[in-house]
């Protein structure tokens, strides 16, 4: 298999043919999506913390009992505002290296179990006040290897900007994840609220990042406009977009996300939480609209304790509401390796061993070789992310 074919073939599963009706009914879609090679790339470290973990750390540090001892309150929010409000106090509870250990090696199981073989996930630095960034890193980098070991799943880790902080922090943010280099740390990402924080104020830091080489990501379109998600891409050159659901609102800006084969990170329950589309089986919400209009899609879970899912959970829902056949969910998967930081070596190394292993899980009928039954004139180009 060339290298051009294997890069070709998410592209090609999510544009290849549909399988019979009774072919699909051959497969239980829930063993399906259990069994499927999965990557994780929209995953929060805070916000997969389980709630019983962050009160015994809470207790363990003295914190206020009030805001943790009641889980369910916690982790119940109306909107994005109180949503961060929660996930602050989460962060107050995690302070030592032993704490980001825990946190991130119960987080990396929990991804083994749903199927991930790998993820790359962000934290927010910023927000565990009067910890140093050595200490984070201790404990996370530690707790990435433990669980490399322990559970087969291998991960990187992008320190995420809180844009809400302004960009004139933003710098210093950078000068830290710069002066502490581990080959673990691939990239950086952009999250938090965007109304009032466009991308741009950011093109300064993305291109100190990029050009002393990381990779760049941003949060764009949740709940800001389209032209976030473009400007993202334009000015900061992402590498991939996180939600970007109002990319709907622009259908010139849709058909050259296409063009490029831009890879979206949606993340079907959080729309239901802060987004205005809440409806996930409307034809109208943005995931679907996404999925028809033929974007790369990866499917991931945000912040999987906060708003109670997994990632098996995450696929079934697109199955479910969205209609999405096993092999358009196969396509998501290898997607989630197309859109990914691996060096190219082991991208393309994984792509054909999953691809093999997806074959294997299709029904007999169905298990054409991924590679060898599209069209060439429908393959897409796939595209260097946004530059
Ligand atoms: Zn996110």
């Amino acid at each position: 298999m060339t290298q051009a074919e294997i890069q070709d073939l998410g592209a090609q599963l999510m544009a290849g043919e549909h399988l019979l009706e009774e072919q699909e009914s051959a497969v239980d879609i829930e063993s399906f999506v259990r069994s499927l090679p999965k990557a994780e790339l929209h995953l929060h470290l805070e916000g997969a913390v389980a709630a019983p973990t962050a009160i015994e750390l809470a207790r363990k540090h003295g914190l206020s009992a009030h805001d943790y001892e009641d889980a369910s309150k916690l982790f119940d929010f109306p909107d994005l505002g109180a949503f961060l409000q929660a996930y602050d106090i989460i962060c107050n509870s995690i302070v030592d290296s032993d704490d980001f250990h825990r946190v991130t090696y119960e987080m990396l199981a929990r991804c083994a179990v749903n199927g991930a073989r790998y993820v790359e996930f962000f934290f927010s630095p910023q927000a565990h006040h009067g910890v140093a960034y050595a200490t984070m890193l201790d404990g996370i980098v530690a707790a990435m290897r433990d669980a490399a070991r322990d559970h087969g799943v291998h991960s990187r880790l992008i320190p995420a900007l809180n844009r809400e902080l302004g960009p004139e922090i933003s710098m210093q943010f950078l000068d830290l994840v710069l002066a502490h280099r581990r080959e673990e740390v691939i990239g950086i990402g952009l999250d938090y609220n965007e109304v009032g924080h466009p991308p741009g104020l950011y093109a300064d830091v993305y291109r100190r990042a990029r050009n002393r080489g990381l990779r760049v990501t941003a949060h764009a379109g949740e709940n800001g406009p389209s032209e976030h998600v473009g400007a993202s891409l334009d000015v900061l050159a992402c590498d991939r977009i996180d939600h970007g659901y109002h990319v709907v609102d622009d259908p010139a800006l849709v058909a050259a996300c296409r063009e490029r084969g831009v890879f979206f990170t949606v993340c079907p329950t959080t729309t239901t939480y802060t987004t205005t589309f809440r409806d996930l089986a409307s034809p109208g919400h943005a995931i679907h609209r996404m999925f028809d209009a033929g974007l790369n899609l990866v499917i991931n879970t945000d912040d999987p304790a906060l708003f109670r899912t997994d990632l098996n959970s995450e696929y079934l829902l697109v199955a479910r509401h969205m209609g999405c056949t096993p092999q358009q969910l196969a396509g998501v998967a290898l997607n989630g390796l197309r859109a990914s930081w691996l060096d190219d070596t082991t991208k393309r190394a994984w792509i054909s061993e999953w691809s093999a292993e997806i074959n294997r899980l299709l029904p007999p009928a169905a298990s054409r070789p991924l590679d060898s039954h599209v069209p060439a004139t429908e393959r897409r180009t796939p595209g260097k992310a946004a530059h």
